[in-house]
């Protein structure tokens, strides 16, 4: 064979090589759905659960095998696994640990996806879900049975707000787990993005990460991540990933990973701000009640005096009851610099109503539920608009 090929396999079998001696911070973005094998025999002997080789894209990439390792290091994990939204982080990890006749129990207050996630394994699909008091703490024992395989945490609920006693869920956890059949207790740990809750020092055994909020930071990825430290668990939860064909896009990894070495700063910048409207609300007669973890009159307030270092901008107000739902929907058009929609942990405040009412029982008679993603706006331009706004809610 001659060193002269033609045109067409010039353009496929490039010379190029990655420069020796370079060095630069950012992690290099490897697309690849084929991965090459040198021989055979390679192929025979790699497995695709070794995160020190390669087999396919849907497996990962250097790429993504780097955020991992950094998130499961973020969060005092040992191992980690990308899915690509953070519902369907929530969805591998159902899928590896529940079968049919298995039982599941979900805070009354989940992120409703969740929910819906739980009411459909259980309506098409042979399992049991059963929703609890999420300030039910060390009472859940009473609540796990003999096929009680997983309990979801969400600390705090993200629209209600509740801070769930997650030392006293894992004691009773353990405390009814066998030596063949373990409770697992999984928590969606996004609204503190692993910096502000230590799940696995508070004895959880998975945590969810929607990296859609705090990692990503610029209100334009989807990306959800499980962790564990233990490495029988997270290759159940593998198995899961793999037979549901959950892969990222390598692009996305780097967007994340681009972000995650500011995501303290933009975390912390977003707690003062947040407390800072959120004390505002409080004094005003319009808001009955502010429901911030932070304050002392949100439920589970003293749990997360007790194991949180910090908050973030998430937090929902209830409207005093005079105020309809026409009102508030006023109030929220009204605003200018905060923009309706969901999700959070990017640069702008964001508004959202929810019809708390019919999605709790015990809520019937609460005035209207907002919630604000303080983003990081100046909190004194929030605190502007939101005034502004309030006198529409009057006027209406
Ligand atoms: C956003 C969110 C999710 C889901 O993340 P997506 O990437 O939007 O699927 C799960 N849990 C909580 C608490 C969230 O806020």
């Amino acid at each position: 064979m001659t060193d002269r090929k033609s045109l067409q396999t010039t353009l496929i079998h490039s010379d190029y090589k990655a420069p020796d001696g370079f060095g630069a911070f950012p992690t290099a973005i490897h697309h690849a759905s084929t991965v090459l094998f040198k021989n055979v025999a390679a192929v025979r002997s790699r497995n695709w659960q070794d995160k020190n080789s390669y087999t396919y894209g849907l497996h990962g990439t250097p790429t993504s095998f780097t955020l991992e390792a950094r998130l499961a290091q973020i969060e005092g994990g040992e191992h980690c696994l990308l899915a690509p939204s953070g519902l369907a982080a929530i969805s591998m990890v159902d899928l590896a640990l529940l079968r049919s006749g298995d039982d599941v129990l979900i805070p009354d207050n989940v992120y409703n996806p969740n929910r819906e996630l739980g009411n459909w394994l259980a309506r098409d699909f042979g399992i049991s879900a059963r929703f609890y008091d999420p300030l039910i703490g060390e009472g859940i024992a009473d609540l796990i049975q003999a096929n009680t395989r997983l309990i979801w945490t969400e600390a705090p609920g993200s629209v209600s707000m509740e801070v769930p006693d997650i030392p006293a869920i894992c004691r009773a956890a353990k405390r009814k787990s066998t030596g063949t059949q373990k409770v697992y207790v999984a928590i969606d740990n996004t609204w503190s993005a692993g910096i502000a809750f230590r799940a696995f020092e508070h004895g959880v055994d998975i945590v969810m990460q929607a990296l859609t909020k705090y990692q990503s930071g610029g209100s334009d990825v989807l990306m959800g991540a499980v962790i564990t430290r233990d490495k029988e668990l997270i290759h159940r939860i593998e198995m899961a990933h793999m037979r549901l064909g959950y892969g990222v896009g390598m692009d996305d990894c780097y967007l994340v990973l681009r972000s995650l070495p500011t995501m303290k700063l933009r975390f912390d910048a977003h707690d003062a701000a947040a407390r800072t409207v959120a004390a505002w609300l409080k004094a005003r007669p319009e808001i009955a009640k502010v429901l911030h973890p932070a304050f002392a009159d949100c439920p589970g307030h003293e749990t997360w005096k007790r194991d949180f270092t910090g908050a973030g901008g998430l937090f929902s107000v209830l409207f005093d009851a005079r105020y309809g739902e026409d009102q508030t929907d006023r109030f929220i058009d009204s605003l200018r610099l905060f923009k309706i929609g969901y999700s959070w942990g990017g640069a702008n405040s964001l508004c959202v109503p929810y019809r708390i009412q019919s999605m709790r029982a015990s809520w019937r008679d609460q005035g209207q539920l907002v919630r604000f993603n303080i983003g990081l706006e100046d909190p004194q331009d929030l605190i502007a608009d939101i005034e502004q706004a309030f006198a529409a809610l009057r006027a209406a």
